[in-house]
């Protein structure tokens, strides 16, 4: 069986990623999103196992040391991780694999999964990424100032990725995503001319 494909989604929080996540697995039910350990608290609706796998820190220490992550990084204060061995048995699957996770993570990636496409969603400018991120309203002000502040470093990398596709007309952005996610590797048989 053909090996499946490995898709990493980066970009500063408040760009969007989410929503095109969510948009992308609508249109593609097929597609298996990672689901990350993260020693973050939950926040209001997220459910342990689905959003996330809510662990304590100690917790996340012991899968590093185990090697049970395939990446993992330090984000605003908190651990976030990509579980193995459910990526790995996937792949095997030939099934279609979405990380979304930051910039560090998405650099680790880039060694142990040389062949998985690396896309960076960018925002249309740093000041509209402050205005989403502030107008959601589900960070205090000195989570915001931090994740401004990765932001800013983020975008900065974004050349190091495959492909970046701006966020200014989600339609738009997610047709993007599904034409490099989802490319028509089948093209029909050219009529034979007798
Ligand atoms: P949030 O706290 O807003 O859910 O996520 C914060 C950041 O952590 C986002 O940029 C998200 O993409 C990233 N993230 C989520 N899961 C992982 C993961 O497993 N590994 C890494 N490296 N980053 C992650």
């Amino acid at each position: 069986m053909a090996q499946g494909t490995l898709t990493v989604l980066t970009g500063p929080s408040g760009v969007g990623k989410g929503t095109l996540v969510k948009l992308l697995r609508e249109r593609h039910p097929n597609l298996y999103l990672s689901v990350s350990a993260t020693t973050r608290s939950p926040r209001e609706g997220e459910i342990d196992g689905q959003d996330y796998f809510f662990v304590s820190r100690d917790r996340f220490a012991a899968m590093v040391e185990a090697g049970d992550l395939l990446e993992w990084a330090e984000f605003a204060g908190n651990c976030y991780g990509t579980p193995r061995q459910t990526i790995v048995e996937r792949l095997d699957r030939g099934e279609h694999v979405l990380l979304e996770i930051e910039l560090e993570g998405a650099r680790q990636v880039k060694n142990t999964f040389p062949e998985a496409l690396r896309v960076f969603v960018l925002p249309p400018s740093l000041d509209e990424l402050e205005r989403r991120l502030r107008s959601r309203g589900q960070d205090a002000e000195a989570a915001i100032e931090r994740r401004l502040s990765r932001a800013r470093e983020e975008v900065a990398a974004a050349a190091e990725f495959d492909r970046q596709i701006v966020n200014d007309d989600l339609e738009a952005a997610l047709s993007k995503l599904e034409t490099l996610m989802f490319p028509i590797s089948v093209l029909p048989e050219p009529a034979s001319v007798d």
